[in-house]
């Protein structure tokens, strides 16, 4: 699945599974840019095993919801490593309560980071995108945004929001040779599933027919076939990785 001499930007992939994509477009030979939001000890330790890949690699601290970080980070990666080729949009966070209980805060902030930051950066490297007539864009859903779960209104919604970007974006950009797909993980063992108590990881399990939480590379693994040209002839499909939890 070569991808030599590509370019690929994935945001939010100091660490977790965007680190993960990131290092394994960067093994079939993509250059990679990244975006991430504080940590910045991890993204220079991400761009550091990304440069041993033999890829050139620049993590940059962007905040994906602020529409002028985002453009200024996109027109420095274009100048200093050419136009984007592929592009996933995987940079989230939860903020977790029970509808009565949950914040605007905490709404807007997951609206404004998983579906806005996505809407944001797609049009920031679109453009570039059409003029080539190539392109592969993958979003980063999750099943919840397909099923929902209890807690979790706004992470859903914006979920079930990148479902329907997806598939606008993919009619609107099929004409150009760009590919929009989504990718919908279940439970996957990273940070944001760490924080979760014993007891509901343990009832999580009870609903995963595979019976074990995913790993970042399954995530990357499919991501990176899509990236490919193997995947040429898909466009605007939702794929669920979650051990048989949607079926
Ligand atoms: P994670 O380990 O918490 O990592 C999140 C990444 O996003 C970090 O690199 C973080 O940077 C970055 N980020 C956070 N806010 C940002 C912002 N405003 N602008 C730019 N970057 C920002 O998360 P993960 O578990 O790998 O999840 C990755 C994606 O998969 C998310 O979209 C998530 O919703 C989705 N997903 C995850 C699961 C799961 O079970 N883990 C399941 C379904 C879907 P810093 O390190 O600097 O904070």
């Amino acid at each position: 699945m070569s991808l030599d001499g590509k370019i690929s930007l994935v945001t939010g992939a100091s660490r977790g599974i965007g680190k993960e994509i990131a290092l394994k477009l960067s093994k079939e030979g993509s250059h990679i840019a990244f975006f991430y939001g504080s940590n910045e000890e991890k993204a220079n330790e991400t761009v550091k095993e990304l440069e041993k890949n033999g890829v050139k690699a620049i993590g940059l601290k962007v905040d994906v919801s602020k529409e002028d970080q985002v453009k200024d980070a996109v027109k420095k990666i274009e100048k200093d490593f050419g136009a984007i080729d592929i592009l996933v949009n995987n940079a989230g966070i939860t903020r977790d309560n029970l509808l009565i209980r949950m914040s605007e805060k905490d709404w807007t902030d997951v609206l404004d980071i998983n579906l806005k930051g996505a809407f944001l950066t797609t049009k920031a490297v679109a453009r570039k995108m059409m003029k080539k007539r190539y392109g592969k864009i993958i979003n980063i859903s999750s099943i919840v945004g397909v099923r929902g779960n209890v807690g979790q209104s706004n992470y859903s919604a914006s979920k079930a929001g990148i479902i329907g970007f997806t598939k606008s974006t993919a009619q609107e950009f099929a004409s150009r040779g760009i590919r929009v797909n989504a990718v919908a993980p279940g439970f996957i063992k990273t940070d944001m599933t760490d924080v979760l108590s014993e007891d509901v990881k343990s009832e999580m399990l009870k609903n995963i027919p595979l019976g074990d939480l995913g790993k970042p590379e399954d995530i990357a693994n499919l991501v990176l076939f899509l990236a490919s040209s193997k995947a040429d002839y898909i466009t605007g499909q939702v794929i669920n990785i979650d051990g048989g939890m949607v079926m």
